[in-house]
């Protein structure tokens, strides 16, 4: 038996590579080769091949946007030395026409392009190159020539180079450090990571018997024992997700891979792919597992919802600017909801834990006044602006913005437990939008999720009035209410104390000055103060210290009037203001909840 399950399996992974097999001989294939030689001055020259170009000019574009990032990048600002050459290796005309574009001329049909690309650092959606790795987010990395995305593509390490470094990556593994994409997008959409590589695998069957791969690649400093916990929590992690959506999606190459990078040298991200996902996170397994996991467990939520489950607003994904997308409350908002909840399925976080979380969330959610300016649907478009945007000038985010990650897991939060007082739950819908939209891949729009909706609750008048209240509008249900009812109490966390609604204050040389922005819902705002207003003083007594300001501020009374005296753009002023009880909000466990709580958080949390 064991002989002969042994070969079935080498039999199944060589049907899986061979399904890319054709790429290395086609004709059309557009082939990088990467030469590692200078890496460790963060320099990787590239080779790309473009067989089977047309005749005339031939244009090169570096992307200005990656997959699962919202905002537009300038990664032709790394890349230089670019040349050009015929068939026959003579050199071809090359000029920039535009800040990505570079034009290319007088070509025989064939052109090879060769560059060089910095990057130094890495995360989810830039590269790193350096004396230890690869870190490859492949819009970050590689030119691409116009009008060719359904042509094949194969990425190869030119050959005797770093012998000892392994390669993980969705992309298909042809042998000889040769991995091949179908075409542009996919290969576009497949980071790849080259290095010291800890791996381990575990096999999932789905209802149908059919049975896939989900790998875990990591590059970390820590021990093969803190790999093996981590890869554990990962398998509870995803069999806890499959049962929400009742299966696995069919992975294109029968394979998933979390692509984790846990190590001093990148940055902290977490990015969806297709068949993978970038993890990485400047830390290790050891003291910081239990919170790393939550990212596993949030983008693996993304082979549904928005691999697959994919708003139409970002279909098809364009290179060459950011796409706007009314959805990411549900995209990004929904799974956020599921990450942490799966967690608590799976039996990685503690309830307790699970509520200390929730209350940063909801203390954000609730208690920001940027709900008053938009909707979900309006955040999801601001998406473009703060998902990593770079920007010089201020913002007034902080009074009229609210993240549509948070902001849509408290609307998956408020519908679910509002499904669960109707006799449904989210699963359903998300189960329902699965089969409608993420098995089929059509991409939705937002009027199919509130169909989805009605259908499950068997009402659409219910379902649009859902929507017009907490999508299209601001409103929120009683959270605290719904919470009640699993033996959750949301109440202040301090209602004796005045509060001044994430006030940050600095200290310098006596003087005490605003830090940040001031939300418009903090009494200060009324009394005229801004960002880097000197406090002088508070109901007549001086401030020179934030020492001094709490002591004067705990002895405020709730619903009283004070003066608050600053300096202003070089003018002292005079406000006054209404001291305010403090709005932070605590949610606590019930330790002994009564039965009705008990069963009904044995619902919710598959727990008992
Ligand atoms: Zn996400």
């Amino acid at each position: 038996m064991r002989l002969l399950f042994a070969l079935f399996f080498c039999l199944c992974l060589t049907t899986l590579t061979a399904q890319l097999d054709w790429v290395a001989d086609h004709p059309g294939t557009i082939t990088y080769t990467l030469d590692l030689s200078n890496v460790q001055q963060h320099e990787l020259r590239i080779t790309v091949e473009f067989p089977a170009v047309k005749p005339g000019v031939f244009t090169v574009k570096m992307p200005q946007s990656s997959p699962g990032r919202y905002a537009v990048h300038n990664f032709a600002k790394n890349v230089y030395k670019l040349s050009a050459f015929d068939s026959e290796g003579s050199v071809l005309d090359l000029s920039q026409e535009d800040l990505t574009e570079w034009a290319i001329t007088g070509h025989d049909g064939f052109v090879r392009l060769e560059y060089t690309l910095f990057a130094n650092g890495g995360d989810g959606t830039y590269s790193g190159i350096d004396d230890r790795k690869l870190h490859l987010n492949m819009p970050a990395s590689f030119l691409y020539g116009e009008q060719l995305n359904d042509r094949p593509v194969m990425l190869q390490i030119k050959a005797g180079q770093r012998p000892g470094w392994e390669v993980a990556t969705q992309l298909v593994d042809l042998g000889q450090r040769r991995f091949a994409a179908p075409n542009y997008y996919y290969f576009f959409d497949s980071p790849t990571i080259v290095g010291d590589i800890m791996r381990g695998d575990f096999r999932v069957e789905n209802p149908d018997g059919k049975q896939q791969t989900i790998e875990v690649a990591m590059m970390h400093e820590g021990s093969q024992e803190e790999f093996d916990d981590y890869l554990a929590w990962t398998k509870d992690i995803v069999l806890a997700q499959q049962k929400v959506y009742g299966e696995l999606p069919d992975f294109d190459y029968g394979k998933y891979t979390f692509l984790c990078s846990y190590n001093p040298w990148i940055g902290g991200d977490g990015m969806e792919h297709r068949n993978s996902t970038i993890c990485s996170a400047p830390v290790g397994l050891e003291k910081f597992a239990s919170r790393l996991i939550g990212t596993v467990s949030h983008e693996f939520f993304h082979c549904w919802n928005v691999e697959r489950i994919r708003p139409a607003s970002l279909e098809p994904f364009s290179f060459d600017h950011a796409n706007m997308s009314g959805e990411l409350w549900f995209a990004e908002g929904f799974t956020s909801y599921y990450d942490d909840l799966s967690l608590v399925r799976a039996g990685v976080l503690s309830l307790e834990d699970y509520a200390r979380g929730l209350t940063g969330q909801l203390n954000y959610v609730l208690l920001r006044p940027g709900r008053g300016y938009r909707s979900p649907v309006e955040m999801s478009q601001q998406a473009p602006f703060v998902d990593a945007a770079t920007a010089n000038d201020p913002d007034n985010f902080s009074n009229t913005f609210v993240s549509y990650y948070p902001y849509g897991a408290t609307v998956a939060l408020a519908l679910d437990l509002t499904l669960r007082e109707r006799g449904h739950n989210l699963d359903e819908v998300m189960k329902l939008i699965w089969k409608r939209y993420g098995k089929t891949e059509i991409p939705y729009h937002i009027r199919d999720l509130q169909l989805a909706l009605g259908d499950v609750v068997g009402d659409q008048q219910w379902a649009e009035d859902w929507f017009a209240d907490h999508v299209y509008r601001s409103e929120l249900p009683d959270i605290g209410a719904l919470l009640d009812n699993y033996g959750l109490q949301l109440t202040q966390a301090e209602p004796d104390s005045v509060g001044f609604m994430g006030l940050r204050l600095r200290e310098n040389d006596g003087v005490v000055s605003v830090r940040g922005g001031i939300a418009e819902n903090n009494p200060l705002y009324a009394a005229g103060l801004d960002e880097n207003s000197e406090i002088l003083s508070l109901n007549g007594q001086p401030v020179t210290s934030t020492k001094d300001w709490d002591k004067l501020t705990s002895e405020l009374k709730i619903g009283e009037f004070y003066e608050v005296t600053f300096r202003q753009l070089g003018q002292e002023k005079t406000g006054r203001f209404q001291a305010a009880s403090s709005p932070t909000l605590l949610l606590s466990v019930d330790e002994k909840p009564n039965g009705k709580a008990r069963k009904a958080r044995k619902a919710w949390f598959w727990t008992e």
